[in-house]
């Protein structure tokens, strides 16, 4: 920022502009109160590109008022600019805020929804105060934004708030520039807002208020299954201690083996349950209150099976602390209000549809939910914490600033899908929204291009439109339904162009590595395994990649991996009975190895996805999956059982990453009947020795200092740790994702990033 006034005391005016997450944040109330302690006259007005501030008074008190504004924001503000102009002294008598005004384009950005802050907390629980056991407390410091958030500018009437009429005390605090509440859009008391109440299964015996959130406790400590309104939708909540109750969620919601997230009371409760450093409690607490995977200490049976890790979140609504003190379990299983993949419901009419015959119960709040948004997941790794889903508390906001003036809209992958907005060259990425393969996801899609386009307004006429190059992806197609101008972006080039766009890195020579499952290459094959050199200006070469195997079935495959077993291992010379011991595999490994021999429905591909489940199936992992990338995760989770061993041989010629080797090793251990604990260990020391090598080797080949992976295969802790290691000892920097998940959904971002690049040249 810059400091235009020299010290004095004469008086002087400026107009302030800030930029960043300035709207919905208490930042105007804390503008005013810093304004009149100063003595300064003027005026506080939330515009469409930030806050704009105009200042009268003496110089002195000016300067000290711009300190105090950059280094004491309020805790949910985020200032990323602050311009200050020289003006004409217009002599206004007093400071005030002024109501919003609409001109141009709004790139002010909606904050996330926030968890419910310590101010409120201690009100909710004082008998006292006038919000006693209130579960929609809030203040400007805390509350939902996005998820409740109509239109722009932020202002009640362009929330779902708007339907709940202030009574006089909440009208007092709203226009009390001293109260926490002071233009607080969301503000509701127990006397003029909107209430919880329950319901029963078949709808009957409604219970308002208080004795609803009590009554939902003690349903839940009696084993049933609630359907309980949240803040970015439904979730069906049980005791997790309860193995029946835990089942019954399993059977009805037709979800075999994912593992179920939990909530828990607290931080003492979390650390009976998982392993917590600091960076771990840092991110539970953190105002997004995520769902992190961390290292579990006990066993829950039925809630996550087969999973060395257990995904734990705290409560973030005034509601969920509400039903914990009303004695809720103080474990309970939270997973989204669905059906297997359907996407989570959040309208009332949407939850009883799709819920009733899940739940025992509705919990249900009046506020309605303008948008679905999902909880946001977070991995630790020893690199920091890896976002894995990216939605409540992260959504919309800003990840990365592209050079380009012109609006772009990325529709993303077909899995994971995610959408990015870029307006005035601030990408938005879109909460989490799913897999495009349910037609209610689809649904899903749409609804948030058209959400976030209004929001921003994008005039899709005159806009980039990038998506994927798979010319068969649901995204693609929807992409090429909408007016302006399409590009299509390579698959893996995107997931790389990610991380770039993160860290604004538009020049500089890289090689990057995206290993993922699926992705439809430049030749119309099928891709997984990519190394790529250059820069987002100059463009991703492909200058390596895995060495190419057949994959029976194509996409299909990634369901079974002794499918992918059959095409991999069919490079491989002298094949031990695959069908007897140890590695037992089913008749569906002899059908897919007759399609490979006689070239049925066999595709090429180069899947580094696909070579995890390959040793998955030869692990012992030789089910059909019943969870995206569970095989490779269930290998991960036996690696981490054993110490460090020797890597297979994984060895790189003429820019591929030959896997016979090192398929023809796992086959002999096993045959000899070495641990597969250390044989998913010398694996995973195989694929990061043959990443650092390779980019060791490319590094060299064209002067680059730099390595990016990305793509859902880098979600894996330990690949991604042994991978950071290595390097080191090569003085090579790791980039991952920070900000975006390395998985699909972070695609959206790469192609607006590698869009507006290309936007450039043209
Ligand atoms: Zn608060
Ligand atoms: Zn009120
Ligand atoms: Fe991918």
């Amino acid at each position: 920022m810059s400091a235009p006034f020299e010290h004095g005391s004469q008086p002087a005016a400026c107009y302030i502009h800030v930029r960043g997450i300035v709207q919905g944040v208490g930042f105007r109330p804390f503008v005013y109160r810093l304004a009149t302690t100063y003595g300064l006259c003027g005026w506080v007005a939330n515009g469409e590109h930030g806050v704009e501030i105009v200042l009268e008074g003496n110089r002195a008190a000016i300067e000290t008022f711009l300190h105090e504004l950059t280094t004491r924001p309020p805790p949910a503000a985020r200032i990323d600019q602050v311009d200050v102009q020289s003006i004409q002294p217009a002599g206004f008598p007093a400071f005030t805020i002024r109501e919003s005004q609409r001109r141009e384009h709004p790139t002010t950005r909606i904050p996330p929804d926030l968890a419910v802050c310590e101010a409120c907390l201690d009100e909710l629980f004082d008998p006292a105060d006038r919000r006693f056991w209130y579960a929609y407390t809030n203040c400007t410091n805390c509350g939902p934004r996005y998820s409740i958030v109509l239109g722009l500018p932020y202002d009640r009437l362009r929330t779902t708030m708007k339907d709940w009429p202030l009574c006089p005390d909440c009208l007092r605090e709203y226009h009390d520039p001293t109260d926490r509440r002071f233009h607080a859009q969301p503000v509701a008391c127990p006397v003029c807002g909107p209430k919880y109440l329950l319901l029963d299964a078949h709808r009957w015996q409604e219970i308002r208020g208080v004795a609803a959130i009590r009554e939902a406790a003690a349903w839940l400590r009696a084993g049933r299954i609630v359907a309980i309104k949240g803040i970015g939708g439904y979730h069906l909540a049980c005791d997790a201690r309860n193995v029946a109750a835990v089942q019954a969620l399993r059977e009805r919601k037709f979800r075999k083996e994912k593992p179920f997230a939990l909530m828990v009371a607290d931080l003492e409760v979390a650390a009976a349950l998982v392993e917590l450093d600091e960076v771990a409690r840092e991110v539970l607490t953190s105002s997004a209150r995520p769902i992190v995977l961390l290292p579990a200490r006990v066993c829950l049976p039925g809630v996550a099976p087969d999973n060395r890790e257990l995904g734990i979140m705290l409560p973030y609504a005034p509601l969920h602390y509400l039903l914990y003190a009303a004695g809720a379990p103080k474990v309970l299983v939270m997973t989204s209000g669905n059906r297997s993949e359907e996407p989570i419901a959040f309208t009332e009419d949407d939850a009883f549809a799709r819920l009733s015959g899940l739940a025992d119960g509705f919990l249900v709040g009046e506020r309605p939910i303008a948008r679905r948004v999902d909880d946001s997941v977070v991995r630790m790794t020893t690199l920091g914490p890896v976002i894995v889903r990216r939605s409540r508390g992260l959504a919309p906001g800003v990840v990365a600033t592209l050079p380009t003036s012109r609006p772009i809209l990325a529709v993303g992958a077909d899995l994971k899908n995610t959408i990015t907005v870029v307006i005035e060259g601030q990408a938005f990425v879109s909460q989490h929204i799913g897999d495009l393969d349910h037609w209610p996801v689809v649904a899903a899609l749409r609804q948030t291009i058209r959400d976030l386009c209004a929001m921003y307004e994008v005039v899709l006429e005159q806009a980039i439109i990038a998506h994927d190059a798979h010319p068969e992806y649901i995204s693609t197609n929807q992409a090429l339904t909408l007016p302006g101008h399409h590009i299509a972006i390579q698959h893996h080039r995107a997931h790389i162009a990610s991380v770039l766009a993160e860290r604004s890195c538009w020049t500089e020579r890289i090689v990057g590595l995206a290993f993922d499952g699926t992705g439809y290459g430049d030749d119309g094959s099928i891709w997984g395994g990519e190394v790529f050199v250059g820069s987002l200006h100059e463009g991703l070469q492909r200058v390596a990649h895995l060495r190419p195997a057949v994959l029976p079935g194509g996409d299909a495959a990634a369901r079974r991996p002794v499918q992918a077993a059959a095409g991999f291992l069919a490079a491989v010379e002298d094949l031990p009975d695959l069908a007897a011991p140890p590695f037992c595999f089913p008749e569906q490994y002899e059908m897919a190895r007759e399609f490979v021999a006689r070239g049925l429905r066999c595709f090429f591909t180069t899947s580094v996805g696909r070579l995890f489940d390959t040793v998955a199936a030869l692990c012992g992992f030789t089910r059909p999956i019943s969870f995206e990338g569970q095989a490779a995760l269930w290998l991960e989770h036996l690696a981490h059982q054993a110490p460090v061993v020797q890597p297979y041989p994984f060895p790189v010629e003429d820019g591929e990453l030959d896997f016979r080797p090192l398929l023809a090793a796992v086959l002999a251990d096993r045959q000899r009947g070495r641990d597969v604990a250390e044989i998913a260990r010398a694996f995973h020391e195989a694929v990061a020795a043959a990443v650092v090598a390779v980019a060791v080797e490319c590094c060299a080949a064209y002067r680059a200092h730099r390595v990016v992976v990305s793509g859902g295969v880098f979600q894996n802790a330990l690949l991604v740790e042994r991978v950071a290691e290595l390097l080191r000892s090569h003085r090579l920097e790791l980039w991952i994702n920070r900000a975006v998940p390395p998985n699909d959904g972070g695609i959206s971002l790469g192609q607006a990033a590698l869009a507006a690049c290309a936007g450039v040249v043209e």
